[in-house]
């Protein structure tokens, strides 16, 4: 396949051949975000000091003759929740406003080995939770296909920055969509792997269960080529798998004749936006054009998958979030001689975390503690055991499972933001991957009236993220959707 224009493996062979200095190709980037990024807020930080060395020093590796890595010279931004040595880094979050982490995250020391140049930490939701990008402490991002619209979230700097060209790549979390989503609302491809493929070491934990870190493109050759490079066993991660990494750029061109695509139709069927459903419609013809067999599959469960979502993920974070109580590191209030302790812990959560994280934080406890824990956590993680094994039987009928990735386009700022459950609610058809574990991406799959984009989700086995991008990249190459480029830049 050969490399669309701006692309991270175009950036990659022009670097890697020296057709193009990798300064050169940082310059440009940085120029672009110092032009957009005022009207998108995509960025937290943009580090261009030290993008334009790690760019230098990959220059100089070429010109000394070693071997350029697989990334050699691109630049990618990294969401706010991920670690990065001597870089800010926020979890879009007051308490951390001033952090600086003496470490790198797994997944950014495999991209700087790989010849990646971070450029800078994307805006999100607080701690990830989120689904429109407006609970970050640094304002909402915008949509670059639409100003008045949201980016989705949690990653939604990370969507942004992708669709507006100003990198050909970022990290992004996906607790219960976060990847997935903003890809599918700023037009872009966002994977997030099985649970255990990616190293979780160096992410700002939401719900450890659930958070999985993979890579949004512009195209599904780049997210496999990220992906390849991020993913593996970790020994400073006791829940990465010990599974072989295949290469996932390979294979990508096979097609989808022969594989079987099914199809969720009793699930699907309520409350979809009909441009949603229209477009989904046109992309199950589309497979079944090239060669694909589409099957009904059943989730008789999977409606129940919102409420066992958010049970989990806020009883878990509830835990992670214990750990910011102003001693050890980020925010810290200033106290008066006679405070106590637990006037430092109270006011540094006061003051530190915004409203969504206090209600999650809230909920998480409630659902806990004695008298609730087996009305609310157990029954969550009994109808979680309960969709692992519909899945299971799907996957005996189908190789990947189709779905819209949204049940609306991009909506308005402001339009969700005061009632949390209209915005739990747009994660239904996202949630479900994270509560099976499963490997899930998003694909443009067509534009509203309005030039909104809209995404197809499909799903995969465990571990098997080959067939999924190999779907992926079929569907990709019968349309034109990917190389549409977004008014806002
Ligand atoms: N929107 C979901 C939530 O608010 C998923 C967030 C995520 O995947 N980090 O929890």
């Amino acid at each position: 396949m050969s490399a669309p224009a701006e692309s991270v493996r175009a950036i990659r062979d022009d670097v890697a051949t020296g057709r193009r200095s990798a300064v050169d190709v940082c310059t440009a980037a940085l120029a672009r975000i110092d032009a957009a990024n005022p009207r998108l807020n995509a960025f937290n930080t943009v580090a261009a000091e030290g993008a334009l060395s790690a760019a230098a020093a990959v220059d100089r590796h070429r010109a000394a003759g070693e071997p350029p890595g697989p990334l050699a010279g691109v630049p990618i931004a990294i969401k706010d929740n991920l670690c990065v040595r001597g870089m800010r880094t926020t979890a879009s979050s007051k308490i951390l406003d001033a952090f600086v982490p003496p470490y790198d995250a797994t997944v950014v020391r495999h991209l700087e080995r790989a010849g990646a140049v971070i450029l800078g930490k994307t805006n999100c939701d607080e701690f990830a939770m989120g689904s429109s990008n407006e609970n970050s402490a640094y304002g909402p991002v915008r949509n670059p296909w639409a100003p008045d619209r949201t980016p989705g979230g949690s990653s939604g700097g990370s969507a942004a920055a992708v669709a507006a060209r100003l990198v050909p790549c970022a990290l992004g979390s996906d607790t219960g969509g976060s990847i997935r989503q903003p890809a599918a609302f700023c037009g872009i491809v966002g994977v997030k792997p099985t649970y255990g493929r990616v190293s979780r070491y160096g992410l700002l934990a939401f719900a450890s269960s659930l958070d999985q870190i993979g890579p949004m493109t512009r195209n599904v050759a780049d997210a496999a080529l990220v992906l390849s490079v991020i993913a593996g066993q970790d020994v400073a991660d006791a829940t990465s798998a010990p599974e072989p990494v295949p290469d996932f750029s390979e294979g990508l061109d096979l097609g989808v004749r022969g594989l079987r695509i099914g199809v969720p139709r009793a699930f699907i069927g309520s409350g979809v936006d009909d441009q949603v459903l229209g477009a989904f419609e046109a992309a199950v013809d589309r497979f079944r054009e090239a060669g694909a067999t589409i099957v009904d599959v059943a989730l008789p469960n999977a409606a129940a998958a919102i409420p066992a979502y958010y049970l989990v993920c806020t009883a878990e974070a509830s835990s992670n979030l214990a750990r910011y109580d102003g001693v050890r590191y980020g925010h810290r209030p200033v106290l008066a001689p006679d405070d106590t302790l637990q006037t430092l812990y109270d006011r540094t959560r006061d003051e530190g975390f915004g409203p969504e994280v206090k209600r999650r934080i809230m909920l998480g406890t409630y659902v806990l503690s004695a008298g609730y824990y087996d009305a609310y956590y157990l029954k969550a993680q009994q109808v979680r055991t309960l969709l692992k094994r519909e899945y299971e039987q799907a996957f005996e009928r189908a190789d990947v499972i189709a779905m819209p990735t949204s049940p609306t386009p991009p909506f308005r700022l402001g339009e969700k933001a005061a009632d949390p459950l209209q915005m739990y609610l747009t994660d239904v058809f996202t949630v479900s991957a994270n509560l099976a574990g499963l490997p899930a991406v998003s694909v443009p799959c067509g534009f509203t009236a309005d030039t909104l984009p809209i995404g197809l989700q499909l799903t995969g086995r465990h571990f098997d993220e080959a067939t999924l991008l190999r779907a992926a990249a079929a569907y990709e190459a019968a349309t034109d959707w990917a190389t549409r480029a977004p008014p806002l830049g």
